[in-house]
């Protein structure tokens, strides 16, 4: 479903340039669970954020379902963002003067669903993921794991096919830890596609394939 081609990301800084990513190849299929593992700075966030059409390579393309993005519009790369791909952050990301379940609902409501009905879909996606007594708590009243259980089930909002996820797991404990994992375990059953960036080897593990990518290059690849 995923294809990069000859991928490369430069950032100017002052005079000089930084390659975060240079000649990355890479095919995903439809259904599976990759692991993206690689030192800090190895430049997995950038190739997550390009596969994710929130940032464009400075040469290569980006494929989804064999449609280069780098030649759509802003408007249907919005749309993609919003239906085709759920994006979950290491720090949550969720807006704090707003409940639980109105975080979940906001996708929903940027995909024009009515009030009654993204209410009651977001509060089928927290009970799913064992949030079902913490509706109507804000982001300050729950703990780091359900916070991260709020952003998942806000991830899955629109029912994408592929959920990037960056470092999900890098602020969090051991138990809200494996439950976050066996979350990622369930999404990826349900058929989803699951590309996953981590340091964590407990992450990796679960995956089916893992790549690792260092100074910006794909180093190895176990399928
Ligand atoms: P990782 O997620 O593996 O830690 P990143 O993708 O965040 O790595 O960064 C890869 C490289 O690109 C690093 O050398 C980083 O300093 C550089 N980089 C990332 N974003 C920017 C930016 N906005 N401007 C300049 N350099 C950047
Ligand atoms: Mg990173």
């Amino acid at each position: 479903m995923l294809r990069l081609r000859d991928v490369w990301r430069s950032y100017r800084v002052g005079d000089s340039e930084v390659v975060a990513l240079r000649e990355v190849n890479l095919d995903v299929g439809d259904g599976e669970f990759l692991a993206i593992v690689g030192p800090s700075g190895s430049g997995k966030s950038t190739m997550l954020q390009i596969i994710g059409l929130l940032d464009r390579p400075s040469r290569g393309a980006v494929e989804l379902d064999g449609r280069d993005v780098g030649t759509l519009s802003d408007g249907e790369r919005t749309w993609i963002r919003l239906h085709t791909l759920g994006f979950v952050f290491q720090r949550f990301h969720l807006l704090h003067d707003l409940t639980a379940i109105e975080n979940v609902a906001l996708p929903l409501e940027a995909a024009g669903v009515g009030a009654v009905e993204r209410y009651r879909r977001a509060a089928v996606l927290l009970e799913s993921v064992g949030l079902g007594s913490r509706l109507t708590f804000q982001p300050a009243q729950l703990s780091g794991g359900q916070r991260q259980r709020v952003a998942v089930a806000r991830a899955l909002a629109n029912e994408p096919r592929l959920i990037l996820a960056d470092e999900p797991t890098g602020e969090l404990h051991s138990d809200d830890k494996a439950r976050v994992i066996e979350l990622f375990q369930q999404i990826h059953r349900a058929g989803r596609t699951v590309v996953v960036v981590t340091h964590d080897p407990e992450v990796a593990a679960v995956a089916r394939r893992q790549i690792e990518i260092r100074d910006g290059q794909i180093k190895e690849s176990s399928p």
